[in-house]
């Protein structure tokens, strides 16, 4: 309840997870719109392990998209960043990551917050059932995928949120053609994949 009998009010967390590789602004507008209308009192970013929907294709090393996240976020005091999943060894399992941050945040309320496009893999998760006792999922909008064909139950909350056509795929590619990321990702980020030659062409790499 948000107002128990004792007057405290628990605490209410997002958790929003993902691969980050790298962090873009759909990601920042999402967050921040369902903390708004949820009245969040934070969202954590979950940068995952070695991501295991993504098998077989190169993700970026987990420091990496650790430290981008950590840039893209510093300057919201409500954002924070948490490295259960990076440090956890083996693909990461929505079901370990809500119950390694519900351990170490045991008074809080927990929002899981997802797009459309990962909610339509939702029903393959591991241990579904538990995933739905441990949090609250709010499903956002995302354009290209369509939030009203799910045909998911209650235990899902859906919001529209301001359409950002922005992807990593798109930012990694676009870097890899030389063409900008600026205003796609934050400053920071972009000046964190200049520093270290992040998505440059294959030959490129040394
Ligand atoms: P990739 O193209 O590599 O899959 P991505 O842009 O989909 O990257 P992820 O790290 O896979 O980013 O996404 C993390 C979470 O953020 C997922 O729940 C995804 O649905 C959501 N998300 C990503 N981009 C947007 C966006 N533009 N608007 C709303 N939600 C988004
Ligand atoms: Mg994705």
């Amino acid at each position: 309840p948000r107002h128990p009998a004792d007057g405290t009010r628990r605490h209410r967390l997002g958790i929003m997870g993902g691969t980050f590789d790298p962090i873009h602004h759909g990601h920042l507008v999402a967050a921040s719109e369902v903390a708004s209308r949820l009245d969040l009192d934070e969202v954590v970013f979950v940068p995952t392990g070695q991501p295991w929907q993504k098998a077989g294709t190169k993700v970026s090393p987990a420091e990496h998209r650790y430290l981008m996240t950590v840039v893209a976020t510093a300057s919201n005091p409500r954002f924070t960043v948490s490295r259960v999943d990076i440090d956890r060894p083996g693909p990461t399992y929505t079901v370990d990551t809500l119950r390694d941050i519900r351990a170490a945040r045991p008074d809080s309320e927990l929002f899981f917050i997802t797009g459309a496009d990962a909610l339509s893999h939702i029903l393959t998760w591991k241990d579904v059932e538990q995933v739905w006792d441990m949090a609250h999922f709010v499903g956002v909008t995302r354009p290209g995928h369509s939030l009203s064909d799910l045909g998911l139950g209650d235990e899902i909350s859906l919001m529209e949120i301001p359409a950002m056509a922005i992807s990593s795929t798109d930012c990694r590619r676009r870097v890899s053609e030389a063409q900008p990321v600026w205003y796609l990702v934050p400053d920071g980020v972009v000046q964190y994949i200049n520093k270290h030659g992040l998505y440059l062409a294959e030959e490129e790499v040394s």
